[in-house]
């Protein structure tokens, strides 16, 4: 079987490897599609995520979409054949803040396709993978094992949206208008926001982003002026862009919150917390998701949240590194997935 490992900066390469056996309660998995997200382009073209460097060959992907293949003994979630959405989060069930429903703080998370730990905790791309089955989320209908894979961003929107509180009758500023900021701008409307506006640096994602649903599409720079008075009630910084960050301190009302979802650069930022403590703006963090990625699997397998428009593109295995190329250029592309 084929499975994508990357040794270092600009080096991926698709290699040959056994195909792995499911033991008690684990499933072994024939990969769907599995999308690449900013995180795996960060792996390939700098060798590192944030502070998380690659020290050994990483298989990337987190987002993933699977047939069941065969079943380990006493597995009953699944049976070989079912379609599923793979939770890459493995947390301990445990600790103090996995028992009061925040897994994604778990204190001893393992997840998927990430240099956090070393060893790397190895990811979904490649033909077959094994997972326990409580990783394992079937579904039946006709949704595409394409959009299946978009559980996993739609649930860090959907967190994200959950971290700001209430938005019946609510105006929202995203900042960002790639993938997670589309889904963003979905689970603001399920969640009953009155408007919705988004802002990017370039055209094409804003073009994404009224396709989905925002109502006002701003450029960060030609239309600058328009994000400098505050107007909104919740501000979700989701690009990662400490300029962008500024924005959406400015541009939310007093009383407001400002969520931070995307990753900012690792270095000290200067940050002005007297906006925080004169306009009493709440600012929190959403960090991936928990019980959202159960809610995710349900709103795509109704198509009560259509993704089909953010998919770009899909490549096979074999061809992971012109899929990888595409997912960088954000004049291009939005999502792009490898499949088997
Ligand atoms: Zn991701
Ligand atoms: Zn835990």
């Amino acid at each position: 079987m084929l499975a994508c490992r990357i040794h270092a900066k600009d080096d991926l390469r698709v290699e040959h490897t056994d195909v792995p056996e499911a033991g008690p309660g684990e499933v072994l998995l024939k990969l769907g599609a599995g999308g690449i997200c900013g995180s795996d382009l960060h792996y390939y073209f700098e060798g590192k995520n944030g502070s998380f460097v690659v020290r050994e060959p990483l298989i990337p992907g987190h987002e993933a979409s699977a047939v069941v293949a065969a079943v380990g003994a006493g597995v009953t979630r699944v049976k070989p054949g079912d379609k599923v959405a793979v939770s890459p989060s493995h947390a301990c069930g445990r600790c103090d803040y996995c028992r009061e429903g925040r897994e994604q703080l778990c204190a001893n998370m393992k997840f998927l396709g990430s240099a956090s730990l070393f060893p790397h905790v190895q990811g979904m791309f490649r033909e077959y993978f094994v997972m326990g089955e409580r990783q394992c989320y079937p579904v039946d209908g006709d949704v595409s094992l394409g959009e299946l894979a978009f559980a996993e961003p739609l649930a860090v929107g959907l967190h994200a949206v959950n971290r700001g509180g209430e938005l019946l009758g609510k105006s929202v500023l995203i900042t960002g208008a790639g993938t997670i900021g589309c889904v963003t701008i979905m689970a603001a409307r399920l969640a009953g926001a009155q408007t919705i506006a988004v802002s990017d640096i370039l055209d094409r994602p804003l073009q994404q982003a009224t396709l989905v649903g925002a109502d006002v599409a701003l450029h960060a720079q030609r239309e600058a002026h328009s994000l400098t008075q505050p107007q909104f009630d919740v501000a979700y910084e989701v690009s990662g862009s400490f300029a962008a960050l500024k924005t959406c301190m400015a541009a939310v009302k007093r009383g407001g919150v400002v969520v931070q979802v995307g990753t900012l650069p690792h270095e000290p930022l200067p940050f002005v917390v007297n906006d925080v403590m004169a306009k009493e703006i709440d600012l929190r963090g959403a960090f991936r998701w928990g019980i959202e990625f159960d809610w995710a699997v349900a709103y795509l397998s109704t198509r009560r949240v259509d993704v089909r428009p953010l998919l770009s593109g899909q490549y096979s295995l074999q061809d992971a590194v012109a899929a990888f190329q595409l997912a960088a250029d954000k004049n291009r592309s939005t999502k792009v997935q490898v499949v088997c």
